[in-house]
């Protein structure tokens, strides 16, 4: 048994009668009603034709029969290509094209634009919200079809900060490897507790239905259709016990949203938090907040949710000598992978010196969509180069330092940009900072830093500066500050500092 498909086949036929799939407070299926309808969508897409191995896309906002078309899919032994809700209806078809997807299915806020637009695939309108609709009414494939480990399941497109995005092969080896490192390093799920879907499905948050689907939990698709964090601590109080996947940018604001309402956060079970760095300051106002409810994890499309994780007594236990450090790091290698740090030589540095990243086991991925090129740059000697800069200290702990394109070489000595934000968003009048580094014909590159005020507050550079001479090394405080009401973007909420430098 390897489809991963099976595991809803499982729960539905142990315990169809449990309450599966909501939209908000509302049921809209038991796991008997969710297998029914993954295994009608299969039933649909034999029956038009999709053969083991095809490929279906996504373009759904989160909803519940997101789920019900990802599970329709693997059952139908095909492969889904999820794409972000928020991407332009240009970059879609971009992505069903170029993983020759023969069906796109849609929700209808997105499908107009997806038909005008124009692709390759047929784009079938899914209603979302468990309601009625021919797909859902095909006569139902009997059980998920056979796949070997090493068979595509997912084909997860980069974000693409820098340039095209490529397409990540997720095979089923690589997700029964997550969902079992998930339970010895993250967290342990009940049949009682929730998945709440507040970050895009097509991402981390998709992935980990896995295990609540492998306990028979509760999958909560918020009415917003994404991040409210009113809603979320609404549905958390209503459900009792919510696990949910969180960027660093969606902690930080759930955090001043439930301190400026006297919310205490009750039914927040666990935060998984990842995907881009935390600051120091938002996870410590964090857990003085909601108490141990936060667990990192490091991961990259190439390796999903699964290089390391710092599990939640360490994010929260100020009692512990290496409490700071430890919050400062990503944690320690998850179970079913190898992580070291590269010597720029196809080697492994000693510890304690910063390198590549570099990570080996079942959840890495075998390459790209048929790119070649970009596989054999990636997977060196065996292991998958992650381009993060990062050490590793002798316990395992592994602190990241940055992309190692986004790293600045001042008079040939290193600056990650991490550590000159940590700097500044401690201070009171920096709501976000990007440190990029500008061509200077001196040094080489300085250091410049777009800063966004918090409310109430203006740009002081003197006091910024000030600030930083107090914290980090002379040589690495800005030479120059750039005013932003805001900072660019991608649709992961991560900044594009490459967009940043080009205005240098
Ligand atoms: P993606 O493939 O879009 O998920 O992006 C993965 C990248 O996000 C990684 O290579 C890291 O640069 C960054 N990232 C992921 N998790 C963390 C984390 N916990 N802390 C800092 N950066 C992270």
């Amino acid at each position: 048994m390897v489809n991963i498909a099976n595991w809803l086949h499982r729960r539905a036929s142990i315990c169809g009668d449990r309450p599966a799939l909501f939209l908000g407070r509302e049921m809209v299926a038991d796991y008997a009603g969710f297998h029914a309808r993954g295994a009608s969508v299969a039933g649909w897409l034999v029956a038009n034709g999709i053969a083991p191995g095809d490929r279906i896309a996504l373009a759904m906002r989160n909803c519940p029969d997101y789920l019900c078309a990802l599970y329709g899919i693997w059952y139908a032994g095909a492969a889904a290509v999820p794409m972000n809700a928020k991407l332009h209806a240009r970059e879609m078809a971009w992505i069903a094209d170029d993983s020759g997807a023969r069906v796109v299915f849609a929700t209808p806020d997105l499908a107009p634009a997806l038909q005008q637009q124009g692709c390759d695939g047929e784009v079938i309108v899914l209603p979302g919200d468990g309601e009625d609709h021919v797909v859902f009414a095909a006569a139902p494939l009997p059980g998920p079809r056979d796949k070997s480990p090493g068979d595509l399941a997912w084909l997860f497109y980069t974000s693409g900060t820098t340039g095209t995005p490529k397409g990540v092969m997720i095979t089923h080896r690589m997700l029964s490897a997550m969902a079992l490192s998930y339970f010895a390093d993250v967290d342990v799920v009940h049949a009682e507790d929730c998945a709440h879907y507040a970050a895009p499905m097509s991402h981390g948050a998709g992935l980990y239905n896995l295990m609540h689907v492998l306990v028979g939990a509760h999958h909560v698709c918020p009415p917003s259709g994404g991040f409210d964090p009113g809603e979320i601590l609404d549905l958390a109080a209503h459900f009792g016990s919510v696990h949910m996947f969180a960027a660093p940018t969606m902690v930080q604001r759930l955090t001043r949203h439930a301190k400026a309402y006297d919310e205490p956060g009750l039914g927040l079970r666990s935060i998984v938090y990842g995907g881009g760095p935390m600051y120091h300051a938002d996870i410590v106002e964090a857990v003085d907040h909601f108490g141990p409810v936060f667990i990192q994890i490091y991961g990259q499309g190439e390796c999903p949710m699964c290089i390391t994780a710092l599990p939640r007594a360490m994010v929260a236990d100020r009692t512990h000598d290496d409490w700071q450090a430890r919050l400062a790091s990503v944690g320690r290698a998850q179970s079913v992978v190898q992580v070291a740090i590269g010597d720029g030589a196809g080697g492994v540095a000693a510890s304690g010196t910063a390198g590549e990243i570099m990570v080996r086991g079942d959840a890495v991925m075998p390459g790209y969509w048929r790119n070649e090129e970009a596989s054999t740059r990636a997977l060196v000697n065996g292991w998958l180069m992650t381009g993060d800069v990062g050490v590793m200290d002798a316990q395992g702990f592994v602190t990241l330092r940055d992309r190692s394109k986004d790293m600045i070489i001042a008079g040939g000595t290193n600056i990650y940009p991490r550590e000159v934000e940590e700097a500044l968003m401690t201070h009171e009048a920096v709501q976000e900072a990007a440190v990029v580094g500008a061509p200077d014909p001196e040094w080489g590159e300085i250091v410049v830093a777009f800063v966004v005020c918090a409310p109430g507050h203006d740009m002081d550079e003197m006091a910024f500066d000030a600030h930083c001479l107090d914290r980090i090394a002379r040589f690495k405080r800005p030479k120059r500050y750039v005013h932003r009401h805001e900072l660019p973007k991608n649709n992961y909420g991560k900044v594009l500092k490459t967009e940043l430098r080009r205005t240098l």
